[in-house]
């Protein structure tokens, strides 16, 4: 045999193999998850980050920070993955996800370096991982009758130590409530129905729930009403403005009388719209195309409300809630195709203007109306309140809730423990390592916490075992080893049920690559 060395690669690719490849991408999950851990729970620090740009984001959402951050080696970008799945999934408990992760893989790097093979660690953590979520199933506090009080609790709990301003989590929890019950029907929660809008120049204290749509447009003429009880309105994909048609036309001006006559024929045609809409008793018109000058000058003398440029998500809003048409062209629109609404108000906030539809009689969209008194507070609040409506979501339509501050991780690691001794051969060390795992969550609680973590993990094992369920309730400057029912310390149970299912993926995906080829480019 012999003779020519056969190249199946390109001389450009760059190949890791075995140990190599693994330490490799093992130290950069970790890393990601390292990046993230110091924000974890309440007394979780912030992060600034800075873009190219300049551009500055200041949060403690861990799908956002790793969203932000340039991550460019493989592995470490399946863990922003996996920050990505469960903030789309259920839209918390990222940090959590990704702490896991990177913790599943340090462990399984020790198990290697013990000569445990990948295989026996990927199957070894999925047995844990069902163990988990039986353990999770175990401490689900209340299925699908979930009261005020534990959706208050949960919303509360997701939003504790983010951005939530001076308002404080407790005030902004009771928005979220009520707009949660508002849009509850025997379906569900129609989450869709609840929109945030936010707007500075105010404390946060002043952010309330606002029983209808939004819009970011301000009124075409400052002489329009700037408040409309019980108002038709129309929705209209219309350019208000001389046809095509028209416009081409050339006139012939070399008299007076023909130019006037021109001009006669446009403004005819301005005033037909005003009259068409007044015709109907419209009211309100949202238009999400031009209104020229003129025309709008007959609308505000017919007394309508006039918007332009509406962008089509707003416009859609608005049908929902308001049960009106759109219409493409004023002379197909008929009464049927307005919509009602109790109010229609335009208000002043500094420089800007916002309308609000209020009351509208189709659908019972709300929008939480956050208040900060920057950008970077209105930022950080609107990702609290997303993540606060989304819990809230997933507890009352996905399985309710389990006792938050670690007490879920420590019934989980208890839980895996326990069945450990029934595993077979070297499959138990890995199960034995998920376990060490997932204590990493409440130890860095504590430690973000200021407290000793191995001291704090070893008081909350021995109230796990004898009261049933034991968490860090954080408490001013530090915190304590309590009851988190009774605390109201709430997460739900499909975050945590997630945030087991991805992690353990990305893990064992990560575990099993033993070589890393790379284009070259
Ligand atoms: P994640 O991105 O994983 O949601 P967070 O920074 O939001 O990370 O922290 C979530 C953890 O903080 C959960 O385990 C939750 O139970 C815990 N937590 C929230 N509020 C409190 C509180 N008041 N006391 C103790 N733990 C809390
Ligand atoms: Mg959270």
């Amino acid at each position: 045999m012999g003779g020519q060395p056969m190249f199946i690669l390109s001389e450009d690719t760059e190949r890791t193999r075995g140990q190599d490849a693994q330490s490799s991408n093992i130290a950069a999950g970790k890393a990601v998850s390292e990046a993230v851990r110091t924000t974890l729970g309440p007394r979780g620090m912030d992060k600034m980050l800075v873009s190219d740009a300049g551009d500055v984001v200041i949060t403690n959402d861990g799908a956002t920070i790793l969203g932000e951050m340039d991550i460019e080696h493989p592995a470490a970008q399946m863990i922003t993955e996996v920050a990505e799945t469960q903030e789309e999934e259920v839209g918390d408990g990222t940090t959590t996800a990704a702490v896991l992760a990177g913790q599943l893989l340090a462990k399984a790097e020790t198990l290697l370096d013990d000569d445990v093979h990948p295989t026996t660690i990927v199957e070894g953590y999925h047995e844990a991982a069902q163990l988990a979520h039986e353990a999770v199933d175990e401490q689900v506090l209340a299925g699908d009758d979930l009261d005020d009080d534990r959706l208050r609790g949960v919303a509360r709990t997701s939003m504790t130590g983010k951005g939530t301003g001076d308002v404080g989590a407790e005030a902004l929890a009771e928005t979220v409530v009520e707009a949660i019950r508002q849009v509850e029907g025997d379906d569900g929660v129609a989450r869709d129905e609840i929109s945030i809008r936010t707007q500075t120049g105010s404390s946060s204290s002043a952010t309330e729930l606002v029983e209808g749509v939004i819009s970011e447009e301000e009124p075409v003429r400052e002489d329009m009403p700037k408040s409309v009880e019980n108002a038709s309105i129309a929705v209209l994909d219309v350019e208000f403005d001389i046809r095509e048609a028209n416009v081409d036309a050339e006139y012939d001006v070399s008299s007076v009388d023909q130019l006037n006559a021109a001009i006669d024929a446009e403004e005819s045609q301005f005033e037909q719209y005003a009259d068409a809409l007044a015709d109907l008793d419209v009211d309100v018109a949202f238009v999400t195309e031009d209104i020229e000058d003129r025309a709008a000058a007959y609308l505000a003398e017919e007394g309508i409300l006039a918007f332009e440029g509406v962008d089509d998500d707003e416009a859609r809003s608005i049908v929902r809630a308001t049960g009106a048409s759109r219409v493409g062209a004023i002379e197909d629109l008929e009464a049927s195709d307005l919509g009602e609404a109790e109010q229609v108000r335009v208000e002043s906030f500094g420089e800007d203007e916002l309308a609000f539809v209020e009351g509208g009689a189709a659908a019972e969209a709300v929008t939480v109306f956050a208040r900060g008194g920057t950008d970077h507070v209105t930022d950080e609040l609107e990702r609290a309140l997303h993540d606060a409506l989304d819990v809230a979501t997933a507890a009352l339509d996905s399985g309710g809730v389990v006792p938050g501050g670690g007490a879920s991780e420590i019934a989980i690691a208890a839980h895996v423990r326990d069945q450990t001794a029934s595993i077979e051969g070297r499959r138990q060390l890995a199960v034995e390592a998920f376990a060490d795992a997932v204590d990493v969550l409440p130890r860095t609680l504590a430690e973000n916490t200021g407290m000793d973590p191995i001291d704090a993990l070893v008081d909350l094992r021995s109230r796990h075992d004898s009261e049933g369920r034991a968490g860090l309730i954080s408490e001013g400057q530090t915190g304590r080893a309590d009851d988190p029912v009774e605390a109201g310390v709430f997460d739900p149970a499909a975050v945590k049920h997630e945030a087991i299912e991805s992690a353990t993926e990305a893990a064992t995906m990560i575990a099993r690559i033993d070589d890393v080829i790379s284009a070259d480019n």
